[in-house]
């Protein structure tokens, strides 16, 4: 143990460096994934020779760009069971978000005011309701139960005559969490309620399939699936029902008039081409990485006692971890992993450590929250690193809880548990 100045103690530990492992190590592929070497490839010649505007319609530079565009439209819409022209390449998710909510809220105000969406959306979708109810719409958050599931009930319970959509994310980025989109789908569908879903974390990596799923809308990130940052698509349902989206960026009419703006041409391609190799490999990379993901669970939970997993298990991400490790500082244990990126239940805002509401949303307590990890395993993460990564944990843990009063009371026999979960 050491301090490192500033009063927080360190927990140094000397879990040997496996064969093929080098630190740091990167476990946090929620946050964003790395670029596919055979992305860049596809990417490439439309970095340098291939330039063209794909709006240029008089000469083969634009017709080039504009056939790789239209390649890369189909490979995206084939991934999720949609056809090409149902897909507008965005600059991410946050901009799909954007666009499918702002969109559909303008385009279909006559009918109504009233969205409904859930409290542990991404900040992007809750961040675009909170504006569109300054704008006077009525927005309902659906809670989620302890499992991070919502309730269909509830839903059921919360849509008016004035609801035009529901927008309810596929899964989660914090909790792994898969929502019944299924059945959601099927109860909008037979009230007539247009349904979005953010699907960043769910495309690619799971089955998704708009026409089997009943989704509307769906919004998808290039980054999440180890194509570039700065591209995304919307998925825009055409047929039954044929949704309608006002623009929230005006121009040149690209995208059928509903993104304005010249393509990120080899970005689209980055993103065409993740795809493609997402459908092919999505089957047996899901199956590798769940077997690494419980073989990472189990050693975890083997070794020490009070861990708890979040979310429920059975609906989901198969690279997502989510565990509290009770009785140990939040910002001790992150200082003691420092050579591997993972995420914390703390979220930075102006620079003091809030703890996560999506976990706040399950009805742990502050505590808890702040000593929760996201693992997020993914395409390049191997046996060795979880082994690295489950050693340290677990030293690391073990070494805090030697320091803290209340592991120690609660070795005594004195039941914690119960003061430490009153909150819940
Ligand atoms: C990352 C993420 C986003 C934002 O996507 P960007 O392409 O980074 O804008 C939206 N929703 C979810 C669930 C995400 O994980």
């Amino acid at each position: 143990m050491s301090d490192n100045g500033t009063g927080v103690v360190i927990a140094e530990s000397s879990t040997p460096l496996p064969e093929g492992v080098s630190l740091p190590i990167y476990m946090d592929n929620h946050a964003t994934t790395p670029l596919d070497p055979r992305v860049l490839d596809a990417m490439m010649p439309y970095l340098t020779g291939i330039f063209g505007n794909a709006a240029s319609r008089n000469h083969s530079f634009g017709w080039e760009a504009e056939k790789a565009v239209e390649h890369a439209r189909e490979q995206v819409a084939k991934l999720i069971g949609a056809t090409s022209k149902e897909i507008i390449f965005t600059s991410g998710a946050t901009e799909s978000n954007n666009l499918a909510l702002k969109g559909i809220a303008e385009m279909y105000r006559e009918r109504g005011n009233h969205i409904i969406t859930q409290v542990t959306e991404h900040k992007a979708v809750l961040d675009t309701c909170k504006k569109l109810e300054k704008q006077g719409y009525r927005v309902t958050y659906l809670p989620v139960k302890a499992d991070g599931l919502i309730d269909l009930e509830d839903l059921k319970r919360a849509v008016d005559d004035q609801t035009i959509l529901v927008s309810i994310m596929y899964a989660s980025n914090e909790i792994g969490v898969i929502q019944p989109v299924r059945e959601i789908g099927a109860f909008c569908h037979e009230k007539g309620i247009l349904f979005h879903s953010d699907a960043v974390q769910a495309v690619g990596k799971i089955p998704v399939d708009v026409q089997k799923d009943n989704i509307d809308v769906l919004s998808l990130s290039g980054h999440k699936i180890y194509g570039p940052k700065g591209v995304g698509a919307l998925y825009v349902r055409r047929r039954n029902p044929r949704v309608q989206i006002s623009e929230q960026i005006n121009g040149g009419g690209h995208e059928r008039g509903m993104r304005s703006g010249t393509l990120n041409v080899p970005g689209i391609v980055g993103l065409g081409a993740a795809c493609e190799i997402a459908m092919n490999e999505m089957e047996a990379e899901a199956k590798r990485e769940q077997e690494l993901r419980d073989y990472l669970k189990d050693k975890l939970e083997k070794a020490l006692d009070y861990v708890h997993v979040n979310g429920d298990m059975e609906h989901h991400l198969p690279g997502n971890l989510n565990m509290s490790f009770v009785y140990v500082e939040g910002e001790s244990l992150l200082m003691g992993i420092n050579d591997i990126a993972v995420s914390s239940g703390s979220a930075c805002t102006s620079a003091t450590l809030e703890p996560s509401y999506v976990l706040k949303a399950l009805g742990l307590g502050d505590d808890v929250a702040h000593s929760s990890i996201r693992f997020g395993l993914g395409r390049f993460n191997t046996k060795a690193e979880v082994d690295y990564v489950s050693d340290k944990i677990i030293d690391v843990v073990q070494k805090l809880r030697e320091l803290s009063p209340l592991y120690e009371m609660v070795k005594e026999g004195i039941d914690l548990t119960k003061i430490e979960w009153a909150a819940h």
